[in-house]
């Protein structure tokens, strides 16, 4: 964006920008060039016949601008509300990344760094057989090796891989979001980092360190496991997949069966969740109505353009139904729903995709449409330069990530619900991270946690 954009600016509407102003003009331009692929000349055309611009006098002229910007940028929501500029993020537009790893499948480290106390530890030797070329070494803490290597977010997606021996993180309750409706979900935190590539990850926005962590010590995982639920000791949701995807790479570390027969007798939900169809293991092991092996669906052009490195809708349907076939729960996660032009035709055909393929009902089926930090966007825009997704109706919401606003959650989520309970009234339906009223708009409007998690577990 240039200076020659300002300055026409400028002349045409007789007045001057300062430094913060043309920033957030700026920004709002770019997007809205990027949302409706159009134009500087185009926007400006639409300004011109917003007779109060030419009206307004000193700095009203910014704010009458920055407004009718506001709205096109917005159209949707414009046309709903009057948007408190407060929720608009405007931040100043980065160049991508200029060294930015991207995922290429079939995952193949690079290195593999073995924490001395993950020495000798059964996952080393997976490595060492299922790499005989890559590079191994030696490193005395994961920690102390990322706090002496400095990484650019850039680097995220190097093939690397850190074998450590987990100390503390092993399990803990899903963090969901400030003043919204948890599940009571609990995360077994078996790793972090993910070979595939989606552009609207969360986890990019919190480590700008390469690599995935996988952890060797799973005996300790299930010592703490067990104490850990002699003190909750009721049925609970617990699964693997919040910060790593549960089988991207279950061929290489081999904890399914691992962990399928250490929770196959205990009183929970376990659930693997995946955009995978590694499912090799599943299919190897023996199913217990209480392991769940749950996919993340979304229509098959986003698939492409938004989740790089995972595999097809298609895919994941037919790995779904193998292991159903074999026996095991499945549940279906659609999230995060995006919402473009055209989202009713592109969800609803991935829903009756779905239950053409695999007969209901299932474990539970969750829906969740696009959030996540502002840092988030930030960085996703610098690695996925192609993507728009961000550059949709997201607003600063009320646990200050950006979201959709809430009558257009509320219309996605009715609309699910609706396509789904056309083929299936029987399986629990569920939001992830939403409020209270936007509960409102579900078959089973929930006000509660405990209800949440009561549905899910004993519908
Ligand atoms: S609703 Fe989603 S984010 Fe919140 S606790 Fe449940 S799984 Fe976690």
């Amino acid at each position: 964006m240039t200076e020659e954009l300002k300055q026409q600016l400028e002349t045409k509407f007789r007045f001057r920008l300062n430094k913060n102003q043309w920033k957030d003009i700026k920004r709002l331009f770019y997007e809205i060039r990027r949302r409706d692929n159009i134009g500087y000349e185009d926007i400006i055309k639409e300004l011109k016949k917003n007779a109060s611009i030419q009206k307004a006098e000193g700095k009203n002229k910014f704010f009458v601008i920055k407004r009718d910007l506001i709205n096109m940028r917005f159209p949707l929501t414009s046309k709903n509300e009057i948007i408190d500029t407060k929720r608009v993020f405007l931040t100043e537009i980065k160049e991508p990344y200029p060294e930015n790893y991207k995922c290429s499948p079939p995952f193949t480290p690079e290195t593999v760094y073995v924490e001395e106390n993950a020495k000798g530890s059964y996952l080393e030797k997976r490595f060492r057989d299922k790499f005989p070329d890559t590079n191994i070494e030696i490193i005395d803490y994961y920690s102390n090796y990322i706090k002496s290597h400095k990484f650019s977010p850039g680097e995220l997606k190097k093939p690397l891989i850190f074998i450590v021996k987990e100390n503390w993180d092993f399990i803990k309750p899903c963090p969901c979001t400030k003043g919204h409706l948890g599940c009571n979900y609990w995360i077994f935190n078996l790793g972090m980092g993910c070979p595939f590539d989606c552009s609207y990850c969360f986890l990019q926005a919190y480590s700008n360190f390469p690599g995935i962590i996988l952890p060797s010590n799973l005996n300790d995982f299930f010592n703490k496991f067990d104490n850990f639920y002699k003190k909750i000791n009721r049925k609970i949701r617990i699964g693997t997949g919040e910060f790593c995807d549960s089988l991207a790479l279950d061929d290489i570390t081999g904890y399914s069966p691992r962990l399928i027969d250490f929770f196959n007798d205990k009183n929970v939900y376990f659930e693997f969740k995946t955009k995978s169809g590694n499912i090799n293991n599943i299919l190897s092991s023996k199913p217990s109505p209480n392991i769940i092996i749950s996919w993340s669906l979304n229509p098959q052009i986003m698939v492409e353009k938004e989740e790089m490195c995972s595999v097809s809708l298609e895919r994941r349907l037919e790995a779904a139904k193998k292991v159903r076939d074999k026996g095991f729960p499945v549940a279906f996660h659609f999230d995060p729903i995006i919402h473009t032009s055209g989202w009713e035709n592109l969800y609803k055909n991935v829903v009756d995709m779905l239950y053409q393929e695999i007969k209901p009902p299932f474990m539970w089926i969750s829906l969740g449409t696009l959030r996540g930090p502002r840092q988030l966007k930030n960085v996703a825009e610098r690695r996925f330069k192609d993507s728009n997704i961000f550059y949709g109706e997201l607003l600063i919401g009320k646990d200050k990530k950006l979201r959709y606003p809430e009558f257009i959650r509320k219309q996605i989520y009715k609309n699910m619900v609706k396509w789904i309970r056309t083929h299936d009234a029987k399986t629990p339906v569920y939001l992830c991270m939403e409020d209270e009223d936007t509960w409102s708009v579900m078959d089973k409007p929930f006000t509660s946690s405990m209800e949440i998690e009561k549905y899910l577990i004993s519908p």
